[in-house]
């Protein structure tokens, strides 16, 4: 009898355990499910933009391998209860997803199904470690990064990653599928994703000519480059592991294998930015408020401003910071930013502006092509300060100084803020303090084709660890 296997954030056929187990039945029934948004959050605009073209690529490598996707859309219990019957399925295949939204609905369902005698197995894949089952010595979960990353290191390199299968058999007479197209994943007008366009390839192979091209060449350096945004130094695999095109366990492996002349360093680094994601998944599971609750409880008193001008001001890139605005409209225009301009443009939206870091997880989930339930909240919980293992509050980014440490030249800020472009580099991150004739023979007229700054930092700066002086002993 069939077996369905069941995509979810998994869009991809090698090191794909369910597919693996459901290709050793005589025929197999991939299918993927688009969930109601009643049912969880609903993934952002640049997200279902992906979707849409992950999508098409695993079905196009699930037809040449012999059984085409199925796509459906609705409430996953009925849905697959409902195939079960049609196909008449001895088995239902998935592998585990852990956002806690559907843990446990993934539990009934898997009970549901056994109660009926169908065998049901679910998978790992999209995690190195198992969030619940690594625990600390007074058996609770890590709430520091380094011990946690102690207790999971020795173990990472340990999963092989597992082959595709080499054939499937499709099940003649399946139930027809939706149509891809029908479904609205892309933007119509305005056409906003034409410079997603320009910069990712969704799906597996996109995802696996990046790791090599990472593992080859750019990891050398690595540890210190990976800080300089306006050099691409980084993989860029979060948003291939945010769909699961790609398994961490096929990222270290190949980082092993790899012959390039990386430092260990370098090497090092690197498998610990994949710690975080562990992390952070960890952080989640254990706590599934994560996205919408102060880890630090002390923030629930904190005085965050309704300042929606403000918040604008960010989302648009016109703070008059050239380092804040160019991460903000990298992320608009290419829908990813620069980890290290993450972390600049997050202070600013919780420091000088002091606005609720929930404003900016909800501004990021919708523009990332990388947005995660887990990495997201975490990171935004850990530069506001409110989160476990946070960077503290009085650590207030200075947007000048990161700008000239981590983008010396402007590369960065000329690429993405035009405007600025003839700026010299001295005046390139704070452009009020440049001579008239130098404004004026780069073209830059403040206040007309470039803001001023719409905070003064030390004044901002002075607010916020004020308000955060009145939190600070509260219990
Ligand atoms: P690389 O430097 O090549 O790192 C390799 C992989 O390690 C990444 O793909 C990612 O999976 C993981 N990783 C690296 N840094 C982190 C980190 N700090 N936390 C968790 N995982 C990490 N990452 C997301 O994947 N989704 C998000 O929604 C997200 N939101 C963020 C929000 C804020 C405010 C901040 C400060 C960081 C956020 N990050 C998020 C983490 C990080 O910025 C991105 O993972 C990283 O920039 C992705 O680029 P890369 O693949 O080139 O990373």
């Amino acid at each position: 009898r069939p077996a369905i296997v069941w995509f979810r954030n998994d869009l991809r056929v090698n090191d794909n355990a369910a597919l693996l187990a459901a290709s050793s039945h005589k025929q197999v029934v991939p299918v993927y499910i688009l969930e109601p948004a009643a049912n969880t959050r609903a993934i952002g605009g640049a997200r279902k933009w992906w979707l849409h073209h992950s999508l098409a690529k695993l079905g196009e490598k699930l037809a040449d391998l012999g059984a085409p996707l199925m796509l459906m859309r609705g409430d996953p219990a009925l849905l697959i209860a409902g195939l079960v019957e049609k196909t008449d399925a001895a088995a239902v295949y998935w592998n585990r997803r852990y956002d806690p939204a559907f843990l446990s609905s993934d539990a009934s369902l898997k009970d549901a199904l056994r109660a009926q005698d169908i065998v049901v197995e679910s998978f790992a894949g999209q995690l190195l470690h198992e969030p619940t089952r690594v625990r600390t010595g007074n058996d609770t979960f890590y709430k520091v990064y380094s011990p946690f990353w102690r207790a999971i290191e020795g173990g990472i390199e340990d999963r092989e990653p597992a082959p595709a299968p080499d054939r499937l058999t499709a099940l003649a007479n399946a139930p027809q599928s939706e149509t891809l197209s029908d479904w609205g994943l892309l933007p119509t007008k305005p056409d906003w994703a034409r410079g997603l366009r320009e910069t990712w390839k969704p799906g597996e192979d996109g995802a696996h000519e990046r790791l090599d091209e990472f593992v080859s060449e750019r990891v050398c350096g690595y540890a210190s480059l990976r800080d300089v945004p306006g050099v691409e130094s980084t993989s860029r695999l979060s948003p291939h592991l945010a769909n699961g095109e790609i398994t961490p366990a096929q990222i270290i492996q190949a980082l092993k294998a790899s012959d390039a002349d990386a430092s260990p360093k370098d090497r090092t680094v690197f498998r610990k930015e994949v710690g975080w994601r562990e992390f952070s998944y960890h952080l989640l599971v254990n706590e599934p408020d994560l996205p919408q609750q102060n880890h630090n409880s002390r923030f629930d008193g904190f005085p965050w401003k309704d300042d929606e001008t403000a918040l604008l001001a960010w989302q648009k890139g016109v703070t008059g910071y050239p380092i804040v605005d160019a991460g903000m409209r990298e992320l608009w225009r290419t829908g990813w930013m620069h980890n290290r301009v993450r972390m600049v443009t997050a202070s600013f939206l919780t420091k000088h502006l002091m606005v609720d870091w929930r404003e900016g997880e909800r501004w990021f989930w919708d523009t990332l092509v990388d947005a995660d339930p887990a990495s997201n909240a975490a990171s935004w919980q850990w530069v506001a300060g409110s989160g476990a293992d946070a960077a503290p509050y009085f650590r207030v980014f200075n947007p000048i100084i990161q700008g000239e440490k981590f983008d010396p030249d402007g590369d960065y800020v000329r690429r993405y803020v035009p405007e600025l472009a003839n700026l010299p580099s001295k005046f390139i991150h704070k452009p009020w303090t440049a001579p008239d004739d130098a404004l004026a023979k780069a073209g830059v007229h403040l206040g007309e084709t470039y803001p001023m700054p719409i905070v003064d930092h030390q004044q901002a700066r002075n607010r916020a660890l004020a308000a955060y002086e009145k939190i600070k002993d509260a219990a």
